[in-house]
């Protein structure tokens, strides 16, 4: 280590920097095991209709448990899964496990489409799309059960490479969503060209709409927007009955948030279903 060699002679690191670099090799560390023993967590947030207030999906959300049982953020373990190739594995046993709980909910009346994240790596992999389809064959979960969530920024890389990609993935039956709406690229024409199904509006226009006529004015512009293509729109980070009113006076379909529930374990998000 650089500080041992003495702080005046060699300090390739600062203590900030360094300290970022035990925590990354700490946090690559957790996730390799919990991939290597099967211990990556899904909890599922509820996503509800918003014309009669049922369940009527789930998102899929990762959670990683520290040594002591903490749970670690998404937001430190996903980028540094992409940079290191873990996400493919993580992704698969995301999937995997998120197909398999909704098969259960199926079969036990209730049908709950499920909504898994993908990251932009994972998308582009060659070999994601059949992956996807022999997870629905082993799960036996009907493809209409599940929704992939990517971004914008996840589609912007190369246009005939995500279009073959799209059209592979929605002719499995499945529907596509794009996350954080709003906040990516600023060219709508790949909504007609490619297989986009709903628009998840961005937690951080619903969040200030209240209070903020240009994030409301925004929120209108995509609810229209998605409209007039004939795309579901999905409000989160709903927090308040204020955001929630706003949200239903412009016909959004779904909506989850804090008001409603936070994402669930799988035990908890029965009780809340079953
Ligand atoms: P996202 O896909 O946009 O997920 C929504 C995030 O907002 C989740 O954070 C959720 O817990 C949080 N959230 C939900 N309702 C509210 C609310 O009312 N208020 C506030 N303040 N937050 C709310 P989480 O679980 O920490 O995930 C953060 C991000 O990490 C996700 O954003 C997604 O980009 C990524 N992520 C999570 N799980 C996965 C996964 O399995 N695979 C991949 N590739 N990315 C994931
Ligand atoms: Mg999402
Ligand atoms: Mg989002
Ligand atoms: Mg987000």
């Amino acid at each position: 280590k650089a500080k041992e060699h003495g702080r005046d002679r060699f300090c390739y690191f600062s203590d900030d920097l360094e300290h970022e670099f035990h925590q990354r090799q700490n946090i690559d560390k957790i996730l390799r095991n919990a991939l290597e023993n099967d211990t990556l967590e899904v909890h599922f947030q509820p996503k509800l209709s918003l014309k009669n207030k049922l369940i009527i999906g789930a998102e899929a959300l990762v959670r990683l448990r520290d040594e002591e049982g903490s749970l670690i953020s998404p937001l430190h373990f996903i980028p540094l899964a992409e940079e290191t190739g873990l996400i493919n594995k993580l992704g698969h046993s995301v999937l995997k496990q998120s197909c398999r709980a909704a098969k259960r909910w199926l079969d036990k009346g209730h049908p709950i489409k499920v909504a898994v994240n993908v990251a932009a790596k994972q998308f582009t992999d060659p070999k994601f799309i059949e992956s996807v389809a022999q997870i629905l064959e082993d799960t036996e979960l009907p493809s209409g059960y599940l929704e992939l969530e990517v971004t914008e920024s996840a589609l912007m890389s190369d246009f005939d490479e995500t279009s073959r990609i799209l059209n592979g993935l929605s002719n499995l039956g499945l529907s596509i969503a794009i996350d954080d709406f709003g906040t990516g690229y600023s060219s709508l024409s790949y909504l007609k060209l490619f297989p986009v199904d709903v628009l998840k509006i961005d937690q951080s226009f619903v969040k200030d709409m209240v209070d903020d006529k240009q994030s409301l004015d925004i929120v209108k512009a995509i609810t229209h927007l998605a409209h007039s293509l004939n795309l579901r729109i999905v409000g989160e980070g709903i927090e308040t009955q204020a955001q929630l009113d706003t949200l239903i006076s412009l016909e959004c379909e779904e909506g989850q948030g804090f008001l409603f529930s936070k994402a669930l374990p799988e035990n908890e998000f029965e009780n809340l279903i079953f």
